[in-house]
């Protein structure tokens, strides 16, 4: 592997020319990976997901709900690179599993962080009203209308609202925004009829910050207890549910009611958004949890 192509790729901005170079390249390596399309955005960028393996077991790995934790989208670009190398342990991966791997499924939200809203959009004038009057998006988490896509989901969804209410959000505005019914974004509404065509037998949902794990506790099953006790100890990250407005109307949430495992990562400390710079460290922290969480998932 190009080590300084890894480094490039967990250390610079996820522009949507990143993401589409990144996955030609290692499509062009290995040509067992299939690119696919998951949807459009709202301001019509592709959402693309990744395929690869040709195991009985398949795993979905989801980066960026939230724009301003695009760092996410980094970690994911890497391990796909990663995945790409001919090893002994991506030839047994790539026997036993199948991995879909969707690298951004935010990608209006990390636009408007990384460059700013786009004075000629038909979204501006709106987008700059829900920013408060600012043109400054670097803290935005929702998607291109408003709508915060880790609250999107139909768990918890109504329950969410009312809090939502208490906190004054009334329509689309930078984070906390469920929108009006669950699943009514372009973007949500299309993984979850991936997630209900493909039955994943695992969903790891990548955020940002904390160095936590969340999963269905207390109410997990014994295994799910150990896979997440696992997990914590491979990136020495904390175990824990997630709470407050974290708890509702989230794809963790979501998936776990349709009965499958799913956990939240919330990769990296600090204040979001994380630098990119902090991009090879957390990876560090990270890696061994997607390489391991497939066979741990079987346990
Ligand atoms: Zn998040």
């Amino acid at each position: 592997m190009n080590e300084q192509t890894f480094k490039d790729t967990l250390t610079t901005p996820l522009t949507d020319e990143k993401i589409d170079r990144a996955l030609w390249h290692i499509r062009h390596k290995n040509s067992r990976f299939r690119i696919c399309t998951l949807a459009y955005s709202i301001c019509g960028r592709r959402i693309p997901y990744v395929m690869w393996g040709e195991g009985q077991h398949l795993l979905l790995y989801v980066a960026v709900h939230h724009a301003m934790e695009w760092l996410t989208g980094n970690l994911l670009l890497a391990f796909l690179e990663e995945l790409s190398e001919d090893t002994k342990e991506t030839s047994r991966l790539y026997q036993q599993f199948r991995f879909v791997v969707i690298p951004c499924l935010n990608p209006d939200g990390v636009s408007l962080v990384l460059e700013g809203a786009n004075p000629g959009h038909v979204l501006y004038q709106r987008q700059v009203r829900m920013n408060e009057g600012s043109t400054d998006f670097s803290h935005w988490q929702a998607n291109a209308r408003g709508v915060d896509l880790n609250h999107n989901y139909s768990v918890g969804f109504h329950e969410y609202r009312a809090l939502q209410i208490e906190k004054g959000i009334y329509g689309g505005a930078p984070t906390l925004y469920a929108g009006t019914y669950p699943e009514s974004e372009p973007e949500t509404s299309a993984l979850c009829g991936l997630v209900r065509m493909l039955r994943p037998s695992l969903i790891l949902t990548l955020h940002t910050q904390g160095e936590e794990i969340f999963y269905d506790a207390p109410n997990a099953t014994p295994s799910r207890h150990k896979m997440a006790e696992a997990l914590a100890s491979l990136s020495k990250y904390q175990t824990g549910k997630a709470e407050g407005t974290a708890a509702y109307g989230g794809l963790t949430e979501w998936a776990v009611r349709c009965g499958i495992p799913s956990f939240t990562i919330e990769c990296g400390k600090g204040e979001n958004p994380l630098p990119a710079s902090c991009g090879e460290a957390i990876y560090e922290q990270v890696r061994q949890v997607f390489f391991c969480a497939p066979q741990l998932s079987l346990l």
